[in-house]
């Protein structure tokens, strides 16, 4: 049995540089696992042209940011290309006591926050296949101006060293087998040993474990 047997969720983190494909995998994956729940952060950028508030971000001004933080409202936050975000305290707790497992969408500095107040989180760091892939893709997605796509691609190499910090690591490169590979990590992380003892704390008493 796990020493700390606490919730039958599991808490999994995905970082990757901009324009990688960590939002369209993200999305493709909860189509695939209907209970893992995501979850939304708070940030300071524009919505993109399709984005809707309470959807991809709830999107905030620096004032209400800036309160929240001193009100220690945030699991993590981070200034990444010029804008805040952060990942709502209360939102993960009532998700983790309910037993729910939970995504976060988050950058390297946010999962370094994360992996100290919860060392036991699956955390993926997703790489293009190159640096001019993710050039085309973020040119290709079009929903960034020129100077936010150039600003990010100068951001990526220095994102991308944070690689090694991460448990797994996924290249996208044919999105099916990066998908694949994403749900197989969600599927191992649900039998670890210590959730299943919780998930199936009947049947561990039972059989004696
Ligand atoms: P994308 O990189 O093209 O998906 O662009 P976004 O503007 O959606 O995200 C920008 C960066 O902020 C990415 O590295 C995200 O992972 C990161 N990010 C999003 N939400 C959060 C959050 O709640 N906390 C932290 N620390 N980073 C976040
Ligand atoms: P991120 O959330 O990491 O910024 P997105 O999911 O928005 O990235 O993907 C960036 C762009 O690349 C999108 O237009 C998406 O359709 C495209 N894309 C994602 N994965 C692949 C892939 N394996 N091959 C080609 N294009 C991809
Ligand atoms: P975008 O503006 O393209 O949606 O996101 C830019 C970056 O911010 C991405 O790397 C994304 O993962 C990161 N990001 C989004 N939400 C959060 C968050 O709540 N916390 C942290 N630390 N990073 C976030």
């Amino acid at each position: 049995m796990s020493k700390n047997p606490t919730t039958s969720g599991s808490l999994f983190l995905v970082s990757a540089p901009s324009g990688a494909g960590k939002s369209s995998l993200v999305n493709a994956l909860l189509k695939l696992e209907p209970s893992l729940q995501l979850s939304i952060s708070f940030t300071t950028r524009a919505p993109r042209p399709g984005e809707q508030n309470g959807r991809e971000y709830h999107f905030i001004t620096i004032e209400d940011f800036l309160q929240r933080k001193n009100h220690s409202e945030f699991l993590e936050f981070a200034e990444v290309h010029g804008n805040y975000y952060g990942t709502s305290k209360i939102l993960i707790q009532e998700a983790m006591q309910a037993g729910t497992d939970i995504l976060l969408e988050i950058d390297w500095q946010g999962a370094q926050q994360v992996k100290k107040q919860f060392p036991d989180v699956a955390s993926v760091f997703i790489l293009p296949p190159s640096l001019e892939a993710l050039n085309e893709r973020l040119n290709k997605r079009g929903q960034d101006s020129q100077e936010v796509i150039s600003r990010r691609i100068l951001a990526a190499g220095g994102e991308i060293a944070h690689a090694p910090e991460f448990e797994y690591v996924i290249i996208n490169q044919d999105f099916e087998l990066a998908l694949s590979e994403l749900s197989a990590i969600v599927k191992a992380t649900r039998c670890r040993t210590s959730q299943q003892s919780v998930r199936n704390a009947a049947l561990f008493a039972q059989l004696g474990i």
